[in-house]
């Protein structure tokens, strides 16, 4: 596990200015800080990698639909005919970045 930002900051619940997130009491009203561990533990505060990972997944998802209609499966055909060689780089470049962005995404939860 790595070591926590030293500079990182959280907003007090009581007078919501910004303390060291380390701090167990706040600096400017004295009201005690709930421990962030255990807030995160309990009430599963998503940590940054959670919404990469989303749309890592979002652009994964959307790289099998346009195949999906691209590749003729549906039966469906475009309106527009767009050159295949769009799609042959396309689909892949947006399934890479989607996966990409998913790695990245697990990488900064397990850092987090
Ligand atoms: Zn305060």
């Amino acid at each position: 596990m790595a070591k926590q930002d030293a500079a990182a900051k959280r907003q007090c619940i009581h007078c919501g200015k910004y303390v060291p997130v380390r701090s167990t009491q706040c600096m400017y009203c004295k009201e005690s800080l709930p421990d962030l561990n255990v807030l995160r533990a309990t009430a599963g505060i998503p940590t940054e990698g959670g919404p990469k990972i989303r749309r890592g997944l979002l652009y994964m998802l959307l790289a099998g639909v346009v195949q999906y209609y691209a590749g003729g499966y549906s039966g469906f055909t475009l309106p527009v005919q767009i050159d295949p060689v769009v799609f042959q780089y396309l689909v892949p470049g947006l399934f890479l970045l989607g996966l990409g962005l998913v790695l990245y995404g697990f990488y900064l939860k397990m850092k987090g």
